[in-house]
Formats: structure tokens, sequence, C-alpha cells
């Protein structure tokens, strides 16, 4: 776990923590704050990873806390492989997130859930503001020597 102080507008400093398999997202969470993203409105960023038995979902969440001022966002770290006879599919192993879905899928996914703190809900205004911020992290991508990957 890594802890973080994002200063807000009015120069509070406010605690983030997040696991430490989930720091490099620590740059982009500065790039959406430079779009105007209230990121100190997070608490905590964290990796799960869905036990055998369990049908995997969404790639992330957000989530208020009980305390009603901060936010959680958790990030699948590991996929589940399955296997076995066609009838009798089970999870055989589990797959880091780096290797089972592409970069840009994961930074979508980042952006995607960062936007709920601007637009709650999944509207179209939602999707222009997640469009705009992974433009953003694309670009910054760049910047940092990103090099796509190989089929
Ligand atoms: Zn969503």
């Amino acid at each position: 776990m890594i802890e973080y102080l994002i200063k807000d507008p009015q120069g509070n400093r406010n605690r983030l923590e997040i696991d430490d398999d989930m720091s490099w997202m620590i740059p982009y969470l500065m790039v959406a704050k430079r779009k105007g993203v209230p990121i100190w409105r997070i608490g905590q960023i964290k990796g799960y990873v869905i036990p055998e038995g369990k049908a995997e979902g969404q790639q992330a969440q957000i989530f208020i806390n009980e305390n009603g001022k901060k936010y959680t966002i958790t990030m699948l770290k590991q996929k589940q492989v399955m296997g076995g006879d066609g009838r009798r599919q089970k999870v055989v192993a589990y797959q880091d997130i780096e290797d089972a879905y592409a970069f840009e899928d994961t930074l979508l996914t980042l952006a995607h859930e960062l936007m709920h703190l601007v637009e709650w809900n999944h509207t179209a205004d939602h999707l222009i503001l997640t469009a705009k911020l992974f433009l953003a992290f694309a670009r910054f991508a760049k910047k940092q020597g990103y090099e796509g990957y190989a089929d």
C-alpha cells in the first residue's frame, strides 16, 4: 500500500491509498487531475481477484464509501482462465491483467471509472468525457514511450 497526498482546489491535502500493483496509475491520475477530474475525492484504489466458483464481471468499479465523502476504485488485477471439458468449465489458472488485457483496455477502463466522479450516470455526456480523458491518457502514454503491442 502506497499513500499519496493530493491537494484539492482549496489546498487541503487528501490521503489516497493505492495498492502497490496499482501504483502505475499515479501519473495517469495526475493527467486526470489536470483535466479537471476531482481525483482528491478518491480515498482508495485497490486491486482484486475473483475467487474460483464466482463469475468474473466487470474489470473495475467505483463506489462511494459509507461516510458518503470518499470514493473507492477497485480494478481486477488477475483474470480467471477457464478450462476443463465443455460442460464443466472451471478456473484452471489466473493471468496477470497486463497479459490478459491490452494496456489500452485498462486505460479506457480507468478513464471510464474516473469520469464517474464528474458524471455519475452512464449518460452520453459520461461517454464523451470518458473519450476525452482516454485521448489525454493515450497522448500521455505516447509521451512516456508506450510503443503499442504485437498481436
Ligand atoms: Zn461505469
